[in-house]
């Protein structure tokens, strides 16, 4: 068993099992005498783990056939790029909702490639809260609509998905990704980097629809362009292969814990007992509204940034690692991705409340 638990918003922490599976096959990947690292891409057996992750993910997720599922690099932030560039189009509008930093991030880069209309923020409290979006702040139409659904900094989570028509919806999912079922059907493009909740850092994970594989006429870079991805099945180049053969264990390791219905009921279970805590306690508070809680990245604070330095430097001390807030918000947070051990939130709960105690 491992001594400690580790809350960092990513790269995460991922399941025991996994590691300890990975660490079994490292030398010899299934008698084949070579580990996955050394496999070429375009082996037989490297083609069966991509092909495998991709089934995985399909089922877990149940994607509809008329999505493509593609494994780049890059991370989220390429993405924040790739989407302006194949989908702006007809109108060379998109509409943004800007819910924090990683939103601001994707307008900066889509500016570049065209008109981006803020349709819904919360920057005027700090991003403590998410917008509703009415049919009206969608007008004019756009050639597509950005949300990130979980925000990773903030503590923040969209609870509805609008329905946005016949305008494709984005979704950056990266910390929630995996977490509870979705409808993926809401969405025309859906992209996480795997390094929260999916493996380790170097994999993205790109869902889309596929009318929207050729929406752009433009010339653009062959590696950013979709088609490209698609039309090679994630083998236009070498993929991260280590880190999808981790994904594809982490999926199995998801389907065998139930799946997502099952992983949601945990995660609303851990965050439950967090969040009940907080709201309990008279030193320690969430600044989330508690309508848009996260349930995979829960911030808190004290109200007193010294003493929010003495419980992290403390925490730590204990084997609660990386319990820091972003650099951006301060205070701390706890990410408990569906790797974390329910175990891992009572325990932390058990030193908050030691803390609380020595310190009111
Ligand atoms: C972490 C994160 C990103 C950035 O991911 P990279 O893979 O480092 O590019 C983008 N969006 C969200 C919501 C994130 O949590």
């Amino acid at each position: 068993m491992r001594k400690v638990f580790n809350f960092s918003a990513g790269p995460a922490v991922l399941p025991q099992e996994v590691l300890r599976e990975a660490a079994d096959e490292m030398l010899d990947y299934q008698g084949c005498g070579m580990s996955v690292m050394e496999l070429s891409h375009r082996g037989k057996e490297f083609g069966e783990i991509l092909e495998n992750a991709e089934k995985l993910l399909r089922d877990l997720l149940k994607i509809p056939k008329n999505y493509h599922v593609l494994f780049l690099q890059g991370g989220a932030t390429l993405q924040f790029a790739m989407v302006p560039m194949n989908l702006f189009g007809k109108t060379g509008r998109a509409h943004y909702f800007h819910t924090g930093l990683w939103s601001k991030k994707a307008i900066f880069e889509a500016k570049k490639f065209g008109e981006v209309l803020i349709s819904a923020s919360s920057e005027d409290k700090n991003f403590t809260y998410l917008p509703t979006v009415k049919a009206q702040d969608l007008q004019p139409d756009g050639d597509y609509i950005f949300m990130v659904t979980n925000n990773t900094i903030y503590g923040t989570c969209f609870k509805n998905i609008p329905d946005t028509g016949n305008i494709p919806l984005v979704g950056d999912m990266s910390s929630n990704i995996l977490s509870e079922p979705i409808d993926v059907q809401k969405f025309g493009i859906i992209f996480a980097g795997a390094q929260k909740n999916i493996g380790p850092a170097g994999l993205t994970i790109v869902i889309i629809r596929e009318d929207l594989v050729e929406r752009t006429e433009k010339k653009i870079p062959t590696y950013l362009d979709y088609k490209t991805h698609v039309k090679n099945k994630s083998l236009y180049n070498t993929p991260p292969c280590y880190t999808v053969y981790l994904a594809k264990l982490v999926f199995e390791w998801i389907k065998e814990q139930g799946g997502l219905d099952a992983m949601g009921r945990r995660n609303h279970d851990k965050a439950g007992l967090l969040y009940d805590y907080l709201d309990a306690s008279t030193l320690f508070k969430s600044p989330v509204v508690k309508h848009d809680r996260s349930i995979m990245n829960v911030t808190f604070v004290t109200g007193q940034p010294q003493l929010d330095d003495i419980f992290i430097r403390e925490a730590e001390g204990a084997g609660l690692k990386n319990l820091k807030g972003h650099r951006a918000v301060g205070g701390m947070r706890a990410s408990i991705y569906n790797a974390m051990p329910k175990e891992g939130v009572e325990t932390l709960i058990r030193f908050m409340e030691t803390f609380e105690k020595t310190h009111t």
